[in-house]
């Protein structure tokens, strides 16, 4: 018998790692779809991140995670790359196929799409200007989202100007960088503002920003999670507009992954979200 096909095996590969909240995730799913399987913390050095994913399939593994600082690394070394995450230039999710075969994907960009549907099912991405704060990591696939779903106009402000022209070169229109400096004045008539800086993060500053040009019924969005209200959010709320925060990213990127790998797609329940804000 091959014990392996029963028992589903996933994981998320870091260095650290100890802090990922994707093995209460998704174990917590397992547990709710009545799966037998597990998902493990795999702390893997980046020297060993080649032997590591050559590994997977030799352990029976269905795929796994792949955070900082390996999101880049292993898009070299896996044997197909999904469009998107090459667009993206990072991968977040790697299955092994059938034949041993690994592929690899990034889900943030659903995440955070889904995050803004689930907070207001008629959102639109073309209902006007969008500002986009930050252009890291989680700008390249907050930016190259919102333009798939048809955005007109993105505004994209970056404390260093030139990774914000650079992103802007590379992703063409309908994306703008725009001076850090000019920031407060690029809210005016924006329907979404989006900030995928680490500003407002625990640990870290607020976010510089005055929201005084900022429509009252323009969505406000923060990629963090910890704090689940930002500063920003705490404000934007104060004032009146509508807010989503970073968990609902964070929650949706995981669920095409646990399809990939287990075969059903999960929900996100209210008990999830207290599951994982219980671990913050
Ligand atoms: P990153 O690639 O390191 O980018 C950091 C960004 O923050 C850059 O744009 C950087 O600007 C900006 N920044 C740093 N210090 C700043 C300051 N003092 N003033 C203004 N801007 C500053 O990081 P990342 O991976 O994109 O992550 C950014 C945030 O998103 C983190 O808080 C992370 O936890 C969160 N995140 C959430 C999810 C989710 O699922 N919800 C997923 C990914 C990331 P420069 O280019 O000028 O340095």
């Amino acid at each position: 018998m091959s014990d392996h096909k029963k028992f589903g095996l996933a994981g998320v590969m870091g260095w650290p790692v100890s802090h990922s909240r994707s093995p209460t995730l998704h174990n917590f799913w397992i547990k709710q779809y009545g799966l037998t399987g597990a998902y493990v913390l795999l702390p893997v050095e980046p020297g060993h991140l080649p032997a590591a994913l050559k590994g997977l399939s030799a352990l029976g593994f269905a795929g796994c995670n792949v955070t900082i600082p390996h999101k880049v690394a292993a898009m070299q070394l896996v044997d197909r790359v999904d469009p998107m995450a090459r667009r993206m230039g990072a991968i977040n999710t790697i299955v092994v196929e059938k034949d041993g075969r690994l592929s690899g994907f990034n889900n943030d960009g659903f995440g955070y799409i889904q995050s803004l549907l689930d907070a207001q099912p008629d959102w639109r991405a073309d209902a006007g200007p969008i500002t986009v704060l930050g252009a890291g990591g989680a700008a390249r696939a907050v930016v190259l989202s919102l333009a798939d779903r048809g955005a007109k106009e993105i505004r994209l402000l970056n404390r260093s100007l030139q990774k914000a022209q650079d992103l802007a070169r590379e992703f063409g229109a309908p994306v703008r960088a725009i001076p850090w400096e000019e920031r407060h004045e690029a809210l005016a008539d924006v329907a979404l503002l989006v900030n995928t800086t680490n500003q407002g993060m625990a640990g870290q500053s607020p976010l510089d920003l005055s929201l005084d040009r900022l429509p009252k019924h323009a969505l406000v969005s923060d990629v963090i999670y910890i704090p689940m209200e930002t500063p920003l959010l705490a404000a934007a709320r104060q004032r009146g507009n509508p807010t989503v925060n970073g968990l609902g990213m964070l929650l949706n990127q995981a669920r095409p992954a646990f399809k990939a790998w287990f075969g059903v797609m999960p929900e996100i329940t209210p008990e999830l979200r207290r599951a994982i804000e219980a671990t913050f």
